[in-house]
């Protein structure tokens, strides 16, 4: 790439599969004068498998700031710098951010390179019809500070998107279903794009028992994406009970007839939410 800019370039790097690299990625790769990476030896094995011989520098999370002063350097002696992580997206749950803020406070252009991130491939492949959602990436590692972090985030309306690792998301997931409501449904996504990918849909409720059925659905690398809050109705969890049972044998004037009847709550209501119900909103799946 003959005219490439005097730049950061911040390229976003397989997730598992060597192949999910984008052309300008492999483009860029080629052309910089120096790729700063997480794990250098992590780095070559990607660059060697693309035949690409750019010399490496390490920037982690323990490094971050001397390695932005080389950068900086570097940029300007005019040299052109790229920025990977060891997976994904540099910056999202992965060092880069401060690099990027000095770079880019020293005066220098910062270029990004879009590509695989997790947990949008996750959302990808999740089916979930929320229109928001947030990113939480990894929680506490902490129990009090896991849980009470789960807990502030129980009434934000929008999917929740987590990182988790494998000796942790046994407990994560068991304080997700305790903590949020067990009708919300969770899609585990594990080791995507690899050999073993698997992605798994279920209330909240019976993800603790599918990650105990076999050893393996607790190893690899994982995405956990919970569905939004259901719609709140204003009405009891017996009232809902109910009218679901009814509407699921007859018609909806006659289910909310007969569930004003037994429950004491007013018809109207009823009848409204027994048409929500009927529409598939706040239906468990
Ligand atoms: N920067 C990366 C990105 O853009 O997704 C994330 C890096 S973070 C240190 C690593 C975490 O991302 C893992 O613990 C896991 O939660 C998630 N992750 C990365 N690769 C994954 C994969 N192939 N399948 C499922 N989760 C993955």
């Amino acid at each position: 790439m003959a005219d490439m800019e005097n730049a950061l370039y911040v390229v976003a790097t397989p997730i598992g599969n060597l192949g999910d690299i984008t052309l300008r990625a492999l483009e860029v790769l080629r052309g910089v004068d120096l790729v700063a990476c997480e794990d250098t030896r992590h780095a070559r094995h990607l660059l060697d498998h693309h035949g690409i011989s750019v010399p490496t520098l390490a920037l982690h999370q323990h490094n971050e700031n001397e390695a932005a002063d080389k950068l900086i350097r570097l940029l300007g002696e005019g040299k052109r710098v790229a920025l990977v992580s060891d997976a994904g997206t540099p910056g999202v749950s992965d060092p880069g951010a401060r690099a990027v803020a000095a770079v880019r406070g020293a005066g220098f252009k910062v270029i990004p390179l879009p590509g695989a991130n997790a947990a949008i491939t996750a959302m990808s492949a999740a089916g979930l019809a929320d229109p928001r959602f947030l990113f939480v990436g990894f929680l506490p590692t902490k129990v009090g500070a896991r849980r009470t972090a789960i807990s502030e985030l129980a009434p934000v309306d929008a999917a929740l998107v987590f990182y988790e690792a494998p000796h942790r998301v046994t407990e994560t997931v068991a304080d997700l279903a305790e903590l949020l409501e067990p009708q919300r449904e969770i899609v585990i996504a594990r080791e995507l794009t690899k050999l073993f990918e698997q992605i798994e849909r279920m209330p909240l409720a019976d993800a603790s028992a599918w990650l105990a059925a076999d050893a393996n659905h607790q190893r690899g690398e994982f995405v956990l994406v919970v569905s939004a809050p259901l719609p709140r109705t204003g009405m009891d969890a017996e009232t809902e009970r109910v009218l679901a049972a009814l509407l699921s044998e007859l018609p909806v004037k006659q289910a909310a007839k007969l569930a004003a009847a037994i429950t004491g709550q007013p018809k109207n209501a009823l009848y409204a939410r027994a048409l929500e119900l009927k529409d598939g909103k706040g239906l468990p799946l």
